[in-house]
């Protein structure tokens, strides 16, 4: 018998729900390349997941695949109650309570399941329901009620987490209900624990040793999803199996502007300290409604790949949505397509290096050997700027693609090269009547106030007689 392998060595999650529990759609699941069925303990019953863990085990083990299950604790989040018919519209503008008495939910008041909410929320605090995508800005606080005006309003769900970045709510890490979930989930033989939430290896060792003292095993997987986590991914990564980039809640938690820098470097770390990472939320999310994804998307997932990522998530798009299994089948396709790509596309993070080991066998063009040196000069020298006269805009490009740290200026006689240059990162590009006069130059930038005295800046020169930039000079600014 020969084997054969799963197409894509990135490992897919797939969150198991009502859209995907059936034995023929789990089949398919596994069959697109599904690894790892997650079930999220926040919704469905004891007897749906055990029914679940019995389905995804017989299916996979009929087909000769391994799939993992991957057990996801609700953690401390906070969620709002039960809506009248399941839904309501929230309106911009409108008044909302957000109340803590068990009702079914309207478009006037909402229940909170946290008792504890009016408590340490004050007025002005800005309240993120369902990942941010409802904005509520508290008005006034009562004992068991908080009044809201709606900033950003929209449908809104049953159970559906609500978030408050700035306000630190103290409830443990690992609740009573999660520890009774752990136990249950154990007895049903799962492969993993997903913790929500962590704040540092404290939780992670405790679940550990829970699951120790219980006298089981199981992988754990530690959700970072809040600014703490963040701050402590060292000591986490030191003590968990497993990290996922928890992107729903960290891009409310965190300002969702930072959401590709900390994936970046969490995946990084994870992969230093060889650590399996899962980078989930929102990868396909249009999938959950239409059958082909956003360019956005397909090209998210791609760099999730390139970054390093172990495995990716799919939550909505498999537990809910129309089309689970196109969901998984794209995004195979996507790891297949840039698996096979990964060292040629290298060069996006070190690029001097990776352009210096191929073009090194070859001969270096004149015109290259300038944007190299002012590129090392840069790193070893608190420059302000590089100046580069240019006749065709060649060499600032040539200093642009390495992504210099400081701005390139670029001086040239000709409009359409200068608007050309309006493409290159970090170039900011000047037209000026004679290119190559490194004394007008100089004086612009001083009368522009862009250098002060003393400042150092590098100026690229070519000759008249070569055509091309062919040196380099720092100067000190006088
Ligand atoms: P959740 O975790 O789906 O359980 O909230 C993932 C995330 O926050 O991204
Ligand atoms: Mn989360």
């Amino acid at each position: 018998m020969r084997l054969s392998l799963p197409y894509t060595k990135t490992k897919i999650v797939c969150t198991i729900g009502p859209a995907s529990r059936k034995e023929q759609i789990l089949k398919e699941l596994v069959r697109s390349g599904m690894s790892i069925a997650r079930l999220n303990l926040t919704h469905g019953s004891h007897e749906e997941h055990k029914e679940n863990v019995k389905r995804i085990r017989e299916v996979s083990s009929n087909m000769g695949r391994v799939v993992a299950i991957l057990a996801d604790l609700p953690g401390p989040k906070i969620r709002i109650g039960k809506l009248k018919k399941g839904q309501v519209t929230l309106k911009k503008g409108s008044v909302v309570y957000l109340t803590t008495e068990d009702v079914l939910g309207t478009e006037v008041t909402i229940p909170v399941e946290y008792k504890g909410l009016p408590e340490c929320i004050s007025k002005d605090s800005l309240i993120y329901i369902n990942d941010g995508f409802i904005q509520l800005q508290v008005q006034d606080v009562a004992k068991d009620q908080i009044k809201c005006k709606v900033l950003i309003g929209g449908e809104l769900l049953s159970y559906k987490g609500l978030n408050v970045p700035e306000v630190e709510i103290p409830v443990k890490v690992i609740s009573d209900k999660d520890l009774k979930l752990i136990d249950f989930a154990l007895e049903e033989g799962i492969d993993a624990i997903g913790i929500s939430f962590v704040e540092g290896a404290k939780d992670i060792i405790e679940v550990k040793e829970y699951i120790k003292s219980r006298g089981k095993s199981a992988f754990v997987i530690a959700k970072i999803e809040r600014g703490v986590a963040v701050d402590n991914i060292d000591e986490i990564l030191e003590v968990t199996d497993g990290v996922m980039v928890a992107r729903g809640d960290l891009g409310v938690e965190e300002p969702i502007e930072k959401m590709p820098e900390i994936q970046k470097r969490i995946i990084h770390k994870a992969n230093i300290f060889s650590r399996p990472v899962i980078t989930a939320t929102q990868m396909l999310e249009s999938m959950t409604y239409n059958v082909r994804p956003t360019r956005a998307e397909v090209t998210d997932v791609a760099n999730a790949i390139l970054d390093g990522t172990d495995a990716i998530m799919l939550s909505e798009e498999t537990a809910i949505g129309k089309y689970p299994v196109e969901s998984v089948e794209m995004m195979s396709k996507i790891a297949v397509n840039v698996e096979s790509k990964r060292s040629s596309l290298r060069h996006s993070s070190n690029l001097l290096e990776c352009w210096r080991s191929e073009v090194g066998q070859k001969k270096i063009a004149i015109e290259d050997v300038i944007p190299i040196e002012v590129f090392e000069a840069l790193n070893a020298l608190p420059v302000k700027f590089v100046l580069t006269p240019t006749r065709s805009g060649s060499t600032p490009r040539r200093i642009s693609r390495f992504k210099p740290k400081c701005w390139v200026l670029s001086f040239s006689g000709d409009e359409k090269v200068r608007n050309s240059l309006a493409f290159s990162y970090g170039v900011y590009p000047f037209l000026t009547e004679d290119g190559g006069n490194h004394e007008k130059i100089i004086n612009l930038v001083k009368s522009l106030n862009l250098v002060n005295k003393g400042d150092e800046v590098i100026l690229t020169e070519g000759s008249r007689k070569t055509g091309g930039t062919n040196s380099l000079k720092i100067l000190i600014i006088d």
